[in-house]
């Protein structure tokens, strides 16, 4: 028997799940938003926004920066793991680094909606016109915001882990003690980012304060810890990072929205961010499309009035397409695909020491993507 009805319920407190359910409320929606951990959480991730988040949220930087780390970037490293670096300088700041547990424990705090934390979603049953999540909340509409594991995502079909082309990666986040200050050469200022000699992924360092964050993500998951050490090793043996740190990585895996072939919508369920396998091809930033697709979704509920039939919520699949290109057009542009095959090991050391072209289009057109404007909410 049902104990609780919503008019949505959203599962997820990530980025996504937070801005859908923040607007869903807006809308004047009894929403309840379902997390498996209590907030302040960690999420493995570089924790980089682009100024498109910060506009698309309307988030007042100062009162964010009062009881958070808010790093402003005013430029980039670019190179090759092992080669010749490129610094690029913008003079004012292109993005900001912030830490995930306190990023999302800030944006769900401002959704202002019920939360039901330490509550894993585990069963999701259909319930006459309606969805009966866990066996006691009734709803018309399950927004899944629960990143690549998502549930609803797996109710609609997804094998996370069986049948998916993915980014596999690696990261740490500490905080470094006086010593490791010290020793840590790292430009808070101008993070470094160094790809793989093959293209097929990237490694970071970015400094936030006192915060250091070190990763490497890979579209092919083989080896991926070598990969990594070979990036930790080259950044200490360039005096880059402290020797004496800890190599204790978290792994996470998420899709790239050209190689993902998650179904977007069925019957009174919608999938958003990484649940739905959105990041940016070139780069990898998940944050921007997850909180880009919880605007689009927020819209296209909107214009449903109630009635969330799978044709009904076909729009929002229409303006995922519109915002971000068909999945076929992005397949083309993925990390490894940025130089034909044959010619990219030999020229691409080359060209990412490059000022002209790092600036260019690893920068302002892959990574920042100052080519879009910033999507803001319509309701
Ligand atoms: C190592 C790494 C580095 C990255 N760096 C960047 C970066 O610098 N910039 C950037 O833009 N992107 C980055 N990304 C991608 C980015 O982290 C994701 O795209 C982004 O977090 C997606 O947000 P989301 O809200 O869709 O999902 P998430 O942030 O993953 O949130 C999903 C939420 O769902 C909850 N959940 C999951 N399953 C259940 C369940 N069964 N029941 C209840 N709750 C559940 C989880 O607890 C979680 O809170 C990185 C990713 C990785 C792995």
């Amino acid at each position: 028997m049902a104990k609780h009805y919503m008019d949505a319920v959203v599962v997820g407190g990530g980025p996504a799940g937070s801005t859908c359910a923040r607007l869903l409320k807006k809308q004047n929606k009894d929403v309840l938003l379902i997390d498996k951990d209590e907030f302040p959480r960690e999420k493995a991730c570089a924790g980089w926004i682009t100024p498109a988040v910060i506009e698309s949220l309307d988030l007042d930087l100062v009162d964010y920066a009062k009881h958070n780390v808010l790093q402003p970037l005013y430029g980039f490293h670019i190179g090759m793991i092992g080669e010749k670096n490129v610094r690029i300088d913008y003079g004012k700041p292109m993005s900001y680094g912030i830490r995930r547990s306190e990023f999302d424990y800030y944006l769900l705090a401002e959704a202002r909606v019920p939360v039901l934390a330490k509550t894993t979603v585990k069963s999701i049953d259909r319930h006459g016109d309606n969805w009966l999540v866990n066996g006691e909340i009734e709803t018309p509409l399950l927004v899944g915001a629960g990143g690549h594991f998502c549930p609803v995502a797996k109710k609609m079909g997804a094998k996370p882990g069986q049948n998916e082309a993915i980014v596999a990666a690696q990261e740490i986040e500490f905080k470094m003690n006086d010593e490791q200050v010290s020793l840590c050469n790292a430009d808070a200022e101008v993070p470094e980012l160094y790809f793989c000699r093959d293209l097929k992924g990237y490694g970071w360092l970015f400094r936030k304060g006192r915060y250091l964050n070190i990763g490497l993500g890979r579209e092919d998951s083989h080896n991926l810890s070598s990969h990594v050490d070979e990036f930790i090793n080259e950044l200490q043996s360039n005096n880059r990072i402290p020797a004496n740190m800890e190599k204790k990585l978290a792994g996470h895996a998420y899709q790239l929205y050209g190689s993902a072939q998650r179904q977007l919508t069925d019957d009174g369920l919608l999938l958003i961010g990484d649940a739905a396998g959105l990041a940016y091809s070139h780069s990898g930033e998940g944050i921007r499309p997850a909180i880009e697709s919880a605007i689009l979704a927020a819209n296209a509920i909107c214009n449903c009035r109630g009635e969330y039939s799978t044709t009904r919520l076909r729009a929002y699949v229409q303006d995922i397409e519109k915002r971000f290109g068909t999945r076929k057009q992005n397949n083309q542009i993925s990390i490894s695909n940025i130089l034909p095959n044959k010619l990219k090991q030999k020229i691409a050391a080359k060209a990412l020491s490059n000022n002209w072209f790092s600036r260019k289009y690893v920068l302002n057109k892959w990574f920042l993507h100052l080519d879009q404007d910033p999507l803001r909410p319509l309701h």
